[in-house]
């Protein structure tokens, strides 16, 4: 099952990877963790990305799909499928994502947009706390009594770019670059949206039947 996962910054794209990660078995896949384990390989590749990462620059999409094509092939953990969360980020690296996956005979099962407003995207960015130790993000801190990691007990932090301004600035490029797959998908018939804004439990009910369905029809499908 090759799931992707859509949505605002804040939308809860992690969280929702995470638990489909651990209720089906195959690997959640964010940019982040992509970029951080090319780099920390030492290759060539992970050398030149990280000239890109260092010196604050966007990593082009050829060695987007080159990392990505890396991770996807090179471990066992992808052989029943992935989630993909941060990537692709616009209609083009989409369409270097869709001709890879050709060429191994390949497609997306589903794109999963979770949605919600673009004033509680900026709520939710604005309320985010991180730990100082193990990096757990946490949606809404009311208290400082909360300010706690439930994990490992470390204080929270804001990073500092999740301010109100380079908020409304992530949602302004994501509404430019990255929406527009919204309407990608649609047109694929692969597009599935989810409520985002109900509580976390019922987004990740809402993604999971949707799951469920899909997996029961490709079995009904292959016993045909
Ligand atoms: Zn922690």
């Amino acid at each position: 099952m090759r799931l992707i996962l859509l949505g605002l910054p804040g939308a809860g794209k992690g969280t929702q990877g995470e638990c489909i990660s651990e209720k089906y078995g195959i690997p959640h896949i964010s940019t982040g963790s992509l970029i951080r384990s090319v780099i920390a390989s030492g290759s060539e590749l992970g050398k030149i990305v990280n000239k890109y990462i260092s010196e604050g620059n966007l990593i082009p999409d050829e060695y987007m799909i080159e990392i990505l094509r890396h991770r996807l092939s090179s471990s066992d953990d992808c052989k029943d499928g992935w989630i993909l969360d941060g990537y692709p980020r616009t209609v083009v690296q989409a369409l270097h994502l869709d001709s890879m996956l050709k060429q191994n005979l390949m497609e997306i099962d589903c794109a999963f947009d979770i949605r919600i407003s673009c004033k509680e995207a900026v709520l939710r960015i604005i309320k985010r706390r991180v730990c100082r130790s193990c990096n757990q993000v946490y949606s809404f801190v009311q208290t400082e009594v909360e300010a706690v990691c439930k994990k490992c007990g470390s204080k929270l932090y804001q990073r500092s770019d999740d301010n109100i301004e380079v908020a409304m600035h992530r949602l302004e490029v994501y509404m430019e670059q990255t929406h527009p797959l919204v309407h990608y998908y649609a047109n694929l018939g692969k597009l599935i949206s989810i409520n985002g804004e109900q509580d976390i439990n019922l987004v990740f009910t809402a993604v999971d039947k949707e799951i469920s369905e899909f997996v029961k029809e490709n079995r009904i499908g292959e016993a045909q």
